[in-house]
């Protein structure tokens, strides 16, 4: 199957409520998102016209306005943890959650967020967020 995958980066701040551990204190990351999209057809000729299975600068526009923008140099918290942190002000770049930002979560969040506006032909086959260089989440279509 044909796959394409962009590969993008933004920072974020978050921690962890309830977690026993350094990540419940607010902290940063350079968070890298790698999203792949798969080809709808299980054909394996030769794509007509220029060729192309979706545009690279079309997916990238896509990412940059549903999941770079809301996230990108953002202080990401949940309910919980604001209500038990009451001296924390709130701030133009403070977003709160339900649950907690942890990078499975995020990833969900991010995977709403692209599954519906891909265009005719492709599908969300894959995401992959490194919260460092060497642990990520994954979500995989099945
Ligand atoms: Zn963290």
């Amino acid at each position: 199957m044909l796959r394409l995958t962009k590969i993008f980066h933004f920072e974020m701040a978050h921690a962890i409520y309830g977690y026993r551990g350094a990540c419940s204190s607010i902290h940063g990351h350079s968070y890298e998102l790698h999203v792949t999209v798969a080809s709808t057809t299980e054909t394996d000729d030769p794509i007509p016209g220029c060729g192309i299975l979706m545009d690279f600068k079309a997916l990238k526009a896509i990412v940059k306005t549903c999941v770079i923008e809301p996230l990108d140099h953002k202080l990401l918290l949940s309910g919980n943890f604001l209500s038990k942190t009451p001296t924390l002000v709130s701030h133009q770049n403070l977003v709160t959650w339900p649950v907690e930002p942890t990078a499975e979560n995020i990833l969900l969040f991010i995977k709403k967020a692209l599954h519906d506006k891909l265009p005719a032909g492709v599908i969300l086959s894959n995401l992959k967020l490194y919260e460092t260089k060497d642990s990520y989440a994954e979500w995989q279509c099945r």
